[in-house]
């Protein structure tokens, strides 16, 4: 009775073998945790590397470090050449324009420039057409009950400072959003509708084309967090049609220190700046300065330019792969995974039934704290997340303080789920 195969079979999947090649990519998975070999079940907060992303950073360093779009020598041009390469090709991956992508230093960062540009107090910094980011009082800005923090704080603090309110669709007891109260929470008090494309939780899959009718039926701005889809699922901005969509390197084989903020060119021409100083602006006087279109006015100071590149490698890498075929593979361990943990005493899958998911498997070991059971996963190599997940409300609606998530990605195998549930079946034994 497995929640996960329900009818979302991804026509196309790695295999074993081709798995087994990948892995040969990544250095890290062949260390050892505490003398046992790494199980690395915790891509959901953070994936790993393959050498040729390090090795896109370590030639940069070596060949072309400069500060971009500054001076005239060789090895500035060159520097610029890459970094803008780098933003075509995460522009390409996620189907949208080069001037639309602006580099922020995670998803958090992207979201929180969003809400910036809503707050009223520079408006008058941006574009001709700015007024439309004004909100206040009588105004709705619409989350959900799924959201990680970093979806979820940013606006509660808009609503702050605009007095503007913040409504939510609520998840039922499994987690389902509850999609039939939807068109009753987004009305034409609406202004912005903010949701996860995939729950870092659950996993499940928003239905994002539903969320976005109802929202341009409102007139709202959509803003899509695309942190847990990303970096799983093919994902093309523009058949979306959101507004905006953010998401982190970090999470798709890439650095730390770089994300993104996917915005339509019209919007992000008439949004103030978030952070301001060199780099972002065209004449300036001691009163004022006149500001770049985006994305450069986004991107303030010197840019994190290794990372850029390091990025545009990891997108490299995972377009080699494809990510439908990704998107099967994980399909097919995360089936594995609920299967497994489906069949050993005590334990509750957490999620709903029927609702497509990437594979990823959170869970509540009767009697047994999550801490308690990471670090006995721990003690036999295996590496999942426990606790909230950044997630407090989703975890207060599921009636639980903390789970035990196991997150998989395209280089983890079978073996890898089967060590991962032979040790959660211990759990209990050895605490009970
Ligand atoms: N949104 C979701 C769904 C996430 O899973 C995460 C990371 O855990 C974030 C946002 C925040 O990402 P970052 O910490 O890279 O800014």
């Amino acid at each position: 009775s497995s929640s996960l195969d329900a009818g979302t079979q991804h026509a196309e999947s790695l295999d074993a073998p081709e798995v087994a090649r990948l892995r040969a990519d990544f250095p890290i998975l062949a260390t050892q945790v505490g003398g046992q070999p790494l199980v690395y079940l915790d891509s959901g907060a953070t994936s790993q590397n393959p050498r040729c992303v390090m090795e896109a950073e370590q030639q940069f360093y070596e060949q072309f470090n400069a500060a971009v779009h500054r001076g005239a020598h060789t090895l500035a041009v060159e520097a610029t050449d890459h970094f803008e390469a780098a933003r075509a090709a995460v522009a390409r991956f996620v189907g949208a324009a080069e001037d639309e992508i602006v580099w922020t230093s995670n998803a958090t960062e992207a979201l929180n420039l969003i809400t910036y540009a809503f707050s009223n107090a520079s408006i008058g910094r941006g574009g001709p057409d700015a007024e439309r980011f004004r909100l206040g009082p009588g105004d709705e800005i619409v989350v959900t009950e799924l959201e990680h923090h970093a979806n979820l704080i940013p606006w509660q603090e808009l609503a702050f400072r605009t007095g503007a309110d913040l409504r939510y669709i609520p998840v039922d007891a499994t987690g389902a959003l509850r999609m039939d109260l939807a068109p009753e929470i987004i009305t034409h008090r609406t202004r912005i509708v903010a949701f996860t494309h995939v729950s870092n939780v659950l996993g499940t899959i928003t239905d994002v084309a539903a969320l976005v009718a109802l929202a341009r039926e409102a007139g709202a701005f959509t803003v899509l967090d695309g942190c847990q889809s990303v970096p799983h699922l093919p994902v093309d901005v523009k058949a979306l049609g959101v507004d905006f969509m953010a998401f982190s390197g970090h999470k798709m084989l890439g650095p730390t220190g770089i994300g993104a903020l996917y915005g339509r060119r019209e919007l992000l021409n008439a949004m103030p700046p978030f952070l301001t100083g060199g780099s972002m602006i065209t004449t300036v006087t001691m009163e004022r300065a006149e500001f770049l279109p985006a994305p450069n006015r986004f991107e303030a100071g010197t840019q994190r330019i290794s990372q850029a590149v390091g990025l545009a490698a990891a997108v490299g890498y995972l377009e080699e792969v494809g990510m439908g075929r990704i998107a099967g593979w994980e399909e097919h361990l995360g089936a594995r995974m609920a299967e497994g943990l489906a069949g050993i005493p005590g334990i509750r899958l957490l999620g709903p039934d029927g609702l497509a998911r990437i594979g990823t498997a959170t869970f509540d070991v009767e009697g047994v704290h999550p801490h308690d059971v990471g670090q006995f996963l721990d003690s036999r190599g295996v590496a999942v997340r426990v606790g909230h997940h950044c997630a407090q409300p989703l975890h207060r609606a599921l009636g639980v303080t903390a789970t035990t998530r196991a997150s998989t990605y395209l280089y983890n195998t079978e073996q890898d789920v089967d060590a991962m549930l032979s040790a959660v079946a211990d759990v209990r034994g050895f605490f009970g």
